[in-house]
């Protein structure tokens, strides 16, 4: 994925993050508080795409994110790292 591949700073997602952005999959209507999770990180952009911005609609939960694939897979390899 070029997305996934374009970062130069790979960004370490809080727990929190890292929760919400599983319940958001799991279709628990979480959007903003994951928006709050993600900008506390500094995160503007990724924060934004899980609320009604620019006059665009929310990223939806229970449907496939990039962004939250992206949470997911690194709080996995987290745990890989250290188990
Ligand atoms: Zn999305």
């Amino acid at each position: 994925m070029s997305w996934k591949l374009s970062r130069s700073n790979p960004v370490r997602y809080s727990q929190a993050a890292c929760a919400l952005a599983e319940a958001f999959q799991g279709g628990q209507d979480c959007g903003f508080a994951l928006h709050d999770a993600l900008l506390e990180l500094g995160l503007l952009n990724e924060a934004e795409h899980f609320v009604p911005h620019d006059g665009g609609p929310a990223c939806l939960p229970g449907g496939y994110c990039l962004i939250v694939a992206e949470i997911l897979d690194q709080a996995q390899s987290h745990r890989r790292d250290f188990p």
